[in-house]
């Protein structure tokens, strides 16, 4: 493995190698407190972040208005219907992603397209750092986790049976990170057996209360009783109070999709009222068919959600939680920015979304960022740069 050269920077995928790569950046949000440092070097060594230090090193890349930001997840995403873009128009949720709807439909006509159109659903998908998946078919999982990593990304696959027994079950869990359910409502007992076995080593999730249909049935319920553990559940658009404390009772993260619920049921998610009684909130994008998958509009949403309850809260605290609470729903430690930490960051062209001239500067984050002023990426085996033509300088 070698460092990439500048030169191979503008606009190549690098790898991030033993050698250590020095980045000189304007700002960097250090840790989990988000503490915003200005002008620091950080060194990047076998995809670890090996050193942060104060000021400039006379050696490596400067990014003079670089912001190095922990480079979030897409907590939610169906891929599988990214080949028929926009079929999701003038359907209802049912009509289109219900179990007889017209997305499956699609799925298994034109599944071996998708696999032609991977670079595109992986470029797609570039907003996050890596996303997490439910997909209909299990034997796509490690296949997709292959191409998602040539790009540095990560791919947690959640999959369901594709024969309704406890073997297929287990062999779904097996070549994925864990199980994700359609509508909890729809499971036998025995189903909820297994499924509780599974939720104690990998990922067991689940769509609920997305509708008030199922929100009346208690599908939250229903879907923990047999001793189930989902390590999140996804969407929590018609929840209460009381299953809003019963989620921080039980551990369970909530993945929010605003935007989906708008599209689909007219209604946001409870954000606000959760964040509040201290439910831990990540955020996803929902099915890639139908919803750019761009997680800062969904943050964005979800974040004047909960200040709009409380204006006190602070933008640092809002970010803090939803990185950590994304990587809580996969079980697995929250990646901020810290020396040791294996490296996820996002570097932000922070003149672009005026960062230095901000009173908020993670607000601005929030609020102001796009894909445009992405500059580069930096994860534990890649580098990628995002646009050729942002000023990266190299020093002798
Ligand atoms: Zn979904």
């Amino acid at each position: 493995m070698k460092i990439p050269s500048p030169s191979r920077l503008r606009g190549e995928e690098g790898i991030s190698g033993p050698e250590p790569l020095t980045l000189n950046l304007g700002w960097l949000l250090y840790g989990e407190e988000l503490d915003i440092l200005e002008r620091v070097h950080v060194i990047i060594e076998n995809g670890k972040i090996a050193y942060i230090g104060n000021g400039w090193s006379e050696t490596g890349l400067t990014i003079e208005d670089g912001v190095a930001i922990p480079y979030p997840l897409n907590m939610h995403t169906h891929i599988l219907d990214s080949i028929a873009p926009e079929a999701c128009s003038n359907y209802s949720l049912p009509g289109y992603a219900g179990s007889k709807g017209l997305k499956h439909a699609i799925i298994r006509l034109g599944k071996k397209d998708l696999l032609k159109s991977m670079e595109w659903v992986i470029n797609k998908t570039m907003y996050a750092s890596g996303i997490v998946d439910y997909t209909e078919d299990y034997d796509f999982c490690s296949y997709l986790e292959q191409a998602f990593s040539k790009k540095g990304l990560a791919y947690y696959g959640l999959s369901r049976p594709k024969q309704n027994t406890p073997e297929d079950y287990l062999k779904a869990a097996r070549k994925c990170h864990g199980i994700g359910i359609a509508n909890p409502l729809k499971l036998y007992p025995w189903e909820k057996e297994v499924l509780s076995k599974i939720s104690r080593e990998k990922i067991v999730s689940a769509h609920v209360s997305e509708t008030k249909n199922m929100a009346r049935k208690s599908d939250l319920y229903y879907l923990t009783s047999h001793g189930v553990k989902p390590a999140h559940i996804v969407h929590g658009t018609f929840l209460d109070r009381r299953d809003l404390k019963y989620l921080v009772d039980e551990n369970i993260v909530l993945i929010v999709c605003p935007r989906s619920n708008l599209l689909f049921t007219g209604k946001l998610p409870p954000t606000g009222e959760a964040y509040e009684i201290g439910v831990d909130i990540a955020v996803g994008t929902d099915n890639i068919g139908c919803i750019e998958p761009d997680i800062w509009r969904e943050l964005e949403i979800a974040f004047m959600q909960v200040i709009s309850r409380n204006r006190a809260i602070r933008s640092k605290e809002f970010f803090a939680s939803f990185i950590g609470a994304s990587y809580k729903a996969l079980k697995e430690k929250p990646l901020f920015i810290n020396e040791n930490s294996p490296a996820r960051i996002l570097i932000i062209d922070g003149k672009q979304i005026g960062f230095n001239r901000s009173f908020d500067k993670v607000a601005t984050l929030i609020k102001r960022v796009t894909i445009k002023d992405y500059i580069l990426s930096v994860t534990a085996k890649t580098i990628q740069v995002f646009d050729r033509n942002k000023i990266i300088k190299q020093h002798k």
